[in-house]
């Protein structure tokens, strides 16, 4: 998960028709006394906010940024569930919220449908990205999928109607475009077994979402909610640390053999050595493009290029 900044305003027909919808849902809601059954709210799928959703997040999923935008229909997704919460029986879900463009997000179905995923338990040796079978054989099948999930710190305070703060809830799941999930989530490395775990983030002194183990609880419960582990997503991610890996191997070869190459006394050497840089720094530049955050999977990709830049002072 990546940072994302909200960089279009809510599209007119959302303003217009969403605060229609919004005035029968008070209705609904307000009535004395309440109407008990559900509310079906239509207008936080218009066209519109697909379009807009789809653009900011650029075809990616706003939790697992798998780009689904070739294969799935987007599920547009209330950060905070409009029609119940799954940690509160009785409460009816922050259906004023239905069609807040803040509360929208775009999601894959994996992250937000409750389902069984198959979760690697964390050790590298459990994931081998072609050998699922026996590789996988320790893992479990755990409930994951956001749907009507929306857990908050022990002292935030939960809001039940519209005129309650929802500043005071303190969310224990990470927002792309409020939070920024880099200090609250970590990627594991590891160069001999390259395979791609998320896990929380070291997060001291911090009253709110630092864990008992030192560890940010907000990361720790976004992991376990929107199934950050899930098998075919640590493929997935586990596919592209590889070809990442190859890159760079590749770039540094490259780079060697060029510097040796033009400290020949040869012209024609020389010369060629000078294609071989040119080729070692094309490299480096895809390694860049793949690392965008345009890219599936990039907040990982960066923290793999940070990683990697480390790596290569040392050489
Ligand atoms: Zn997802």
């Amino acid at each position: 998960m990546r940072r994302v900044a909200r960089s279009e305003a809510a599209p007119e027909d959302l303003e217009e028709k969403g605060a229609k919808e919004l005035e029968q849902a008070i209705q609904h809601f307000e009535n004395n006394p309440p109407n008990p059954d559900s509310f079906s709210f239509q207008r936080y799928k218009l066209k519109s906010v697909k379009d807009a959703l789809e653009r900011i997040f650029h075809g990616k999923c706003a939790y697992c940024e798998t780009f689904y935008a070739s294969s799935q229909p987007l599920d547009v997704e209330h950060f905070r569930p409009k029609g119940a919460v799954a940690e509160e029986n009785g409460h009816r879900g922050y259906w004023w919220l239905a069609a807040d463009w803040d509360n929208l997000l775009p999601s894959c179905i994996d992250c937000n449908r409750k389902r069984n995923q198959i979760t690697p338990k964390g050790e590298t040796s459990q994931v081998r990205l072609l050998d699922n079978t026996a590789g996988f054989s320790a893992a479990a099948a755990v409930g994951s999928g956001k749907k009507d999930s929306f857990p908050i710190a022990p002292n935030g305070t939960r809001a039940r109607s519209r005129t309650d703060p929802i500043s005071a809830e303190k969310p224990l799941l990470l927002n792309p475009c409020e939070d920024n999930p880099e200090e609250h989530l970590t990627y594991f490395f590891d160069r001999d077994h390259p395979v791609s775990f998320v896990l929380a983030k070291e997060l001291a002194g911090d009253p709110d979402y630092s864990g008992d183990d030192g560890l940010s609880l907000k990361g720790a419960t976004s992991v376990h909610i929107y199934g950050l582990n899930r098998l075919r997503l640590v493929q997935a991610r586990t596919q592209l640390l590889r070809r990442l890996e190859f890159m760079a191997d590749l770039a540094i070869d490259l780079k060697h053999l060029a510097e040796t190459l033009r400290q020949n006394v040869d012209p024609e050497i020389t010369r060629a050595g000078q294609k071989v840089d040119a080729f070692g720094n094309r490299t480096l530049a895809e390694l860049a493009r793949m690392c965008a955050e345009d890219q599936p999977y990039s907040a990982m990709a960066q923290a793999w290029m940070r990683d990697f830049q480390t790596r290569l002072q040392t050489l």
